[in-house]
């Protein structure tokens, strides 16, 4: 299967049956032959209605913390532990995150990225098991996939910087995190 196989796959996926008033499937955006694998949480309503990840209040905030480091967009590649987004932007739900598992298993093997970025704790707990972002954020994972060496780095989710009214201090953390992401990409 080829990457654009994958997309057309999940096009009209119906799996999951409490998120079928999404407007559309958001499946990722960027650069697909990229090293470095973003994922995040699941679509907000901008996303559902752009069809893009991360491009709401989120997404400027995820820019401006590629921006600090030299990266873009068209570096990296993006897309969600969950597809669509869920109603009233509630977590997505466990069976929900297991319907799109094979989904991103997947993309990673076509993928084959040296690094995995895990934004927030339900990406994070989909790909090394572990949550906890406020303590593990910034380290790095090594991380064994049916065969394929790579390394998992956890960062905070822009929504919680937002959360926190902007904190200052947590912005500088979340900037030295992606330091250590262009040091691995590099
Ligand atoms: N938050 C996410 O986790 N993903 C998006 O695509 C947008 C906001």
């Amino acid at each position: 299967m080829n990457f654009e196989e994958l997309k057309e796959n999940y096009s009209k996926c119906k799996l999951c049956s409490e998120l079928l008033e999404r407007k559309q499937i958001v499946f990722g955006s960027g650069n697909s032959q990229s090293k470095i694998l973003f994922i995040g949480e699941a679509p907000g309503v901008t996303e559902d209605k752009q069809g893009v990840p991360f491009c709401g209040m989120s997404g400027k905030i995820l820019s401006e913390l590629l921006d600090s480091v030299g990266l873009s967009r068209d570096d990296i590649f993006i897309t969600n532990t969950i597809l669509c987004r869920p109603p009233k932007n509630r977590n997505p739900k466990k069976e929900e995150v297991n319907n799109c598992k094979d989904r991103l298993d997947v993309l990673i093997e076509l993928m084959k990225p040296k690094v995995i970025v895990t934004i927030g704790n339900f990406a994070t707990e989909r790909i090394i098991g572990q949550k906890e972002i406020t303590k593990i954020h910034g380290q790095v994972f090594e991380h064994k996939f049916n065969g394929l060496s790579l390394k998992v780095v956890p960062v905070i989710h822009p929504a919680g910087y937002l959360y926190s009214g902007r904190n200052p201090e947590m912005f500088e953390k979340m900037k030295k995190d992606f330091e250590i992401i262009k040091e691995l990409s590099s």
